[in-house]
């Protein structure tokens, strides 16, 4: 065993950690659960309800994570539950089609107009995957171009630059990726048209698309500048490539329609998950038709599921979508707001540089005093006051994503209480922050 940077807090949740180490590279099933950027020992959970997680050791903590996003209602919300129940009941897999992932598909479409026809995968990884092959596929062009930090999922040829673990663990790349693929993916700095443009002109007629994060939050949150995304769409049109909008993490959690109910910018293709699947593996790509109709068994572009459309899936995501009203997001927005602003009054009063930077109810804090608009300013904050802040939050009970380039979640169901604790563990967290030495 390594030497740990922090004192056992946790002794259940470090037996288990053990255990998995010895089965599971890391003891992980995903890098950032592991803790590798802030040290100590990652929490094990038992159960979440509402705003609520409890680790392994009997302890409860007010959840910013939100399991990266999908439980905007909270964990354990009765209808979902009840729908889940309901759905599991009558079987968990058919192999056929069912109304399940038609009700799903349908409710989307509905409220995102650019979505005309949606597929159905298990995960964003697959969603950006699929959106890019099509993409390859109805152009009969090979180049992809990405931004640095945004992430994709571990897609192959967007394991490029990309953010989220990869940004937490410094990896300019990853072995097992082929030069081939590397060569295909152009990726250039987000927010810089100029970039873009260089691009499109020294790669005439050889650009599929263009993929970028709705607004970026796995480098942090990064939203794209006044007309960055609508660039990017006039940009693709006058080239004949698609634009890719990733709303894996936007996608219903920014607003009823994602961050397009934001901004709106009309996109070629979108991808999503996350939000989507409820708490469970469902996620989507989809838009215009005409694109659409490539793929098989419509068109010649292949692409399946054994699970794809899963019906404790689409179940999930279909009952959480339908309490996902105009209400709901008011909801959300308005905590969200709140404790950005608990979080900035405690950092300004110890004297530490920060940036809290949003994208509706998305926000994280740069430990800088300068704007972030792109990954390079995203990785030239002191982090390591970002460790001491979030050791210092954890241990009085408020779960922090374990990163300074990821996002922080919130959910309907975080009430006066849960912000309470929160507003009480601040004052503690930025004097850590202030005192922490690189
Ligand atoms: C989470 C995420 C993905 C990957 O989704 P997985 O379900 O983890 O494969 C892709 N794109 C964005 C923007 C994401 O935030």
């Amino acid at each position: 065993m390594s030497e740990l940077a922090y004192p056992y807090e946790a002794p259940a949740s470090q037996a288990l950690f053990d255990r998995a180490a010895a089965v599971t590279p890391g003891g992980v099933n995903s890098p950032v659960r592991a803790f590798g950027a802030v040290g100590g020992t990652p929490r094990f959970m038992v159960s979440g309800s509402g705003p609520y997680l409890t680790d392994a050791d009997g302890r409860e903590y007010v959840d910013l994570v939100c399991s990266w996003g999908p439980m905007i209602l909270g964990h354990a919300h009765p209808e979902v539950i009840a729908a889940v129940q309901e759905a599991v009941a009558r079987g968990t897999s058919f192999g056929t089609p069912a109304e399940g992932e038609v009700a799903l598909a349908e409710a989307m479409v509905e409220r995102v107009a650019p979505l005309e026809e949606v597929r159905l995968v298990s995960s964003g990884t697959e969603a950006t995957m699929s959106a890019i092959r099509l993409a390859r596929g109805f152009t009969r062009r090979t180049k992809v171009i990405k931004f640095a930090g945004c992430y994709h999922g571990h897609v192959d040829s967007l394991l490029a630059a990309a953010g989220s673990g990869v940004a937490t663990f410094a990896l300019p790349d990853t072995p097992g990726v082929t030069g081939a693929q590397a060569s295909d993916t152009i990726v250039l700095p987000y927010n810089d048209l100029e970039a873009v443009h260089a691009a499109f002109a020294a790669h005439l007629g050889e650009i599929a698309c263009v993929i970028t994060e709705a607004s970026p939050g796995n480098m942090g949150v990064v939203p794209p500048l006044p007309g960055f995304n609508q660039g990017l769409k006039d940009a693709c049109a006058a080239n004949g490539a698609l634009f890719v909008s990733d709303e894996v993490m936007t996608g219903f959690r920014t607003s009823r329609a994602g961050w397009y109910g934001v901004e709106g910018v009309v996109p070629d293709l979108m991808t999503f998950g996350k939000v989507m699947g409820g708490g469970f593996p469902a996620a989507a790509f989809g838009g215009r038709a005409d694109v659409m109709a490539h793929l098989a068994p419509a068109g010649p572009v292949y692409q399946a599921g054994t699970l794809s459309g899963n019906p404790v899936a689409t179940a999930a995501g279909l009952a959480q979508l339908r309490l996902l009203d105009d209400a709901a997001y008011e909801k959300v927005n308005a905590v969200s707001a709140r404790i950005q602003g608990l979080v900035t009054e405690a950092l300004t009063k110890e004297g530490v540089a920060h940036t809290v930077q949003t994208a509706s109810n998305m926000f994280s804090v740069f430990f800088t005093d300068r704007p972030v608009h792109r990954y390079e300013d995203a990785k030239a904050q002191d982090s390591f006051r970002f460790t001491a802040f979030f050791h210092s939050l954890l241990s009085n009970g408020v779960y922090l994503p374990p990163s300074s380039f990821e996002s922080w979640f919130v959910s309907t169901a975080h009430d006066d209480r849960a912000v309470d604790r929160i507003a009480d563990a601040l004052p503690a967290a930025a004097r850590a922050a202030a005192e922490a030495t690189a």
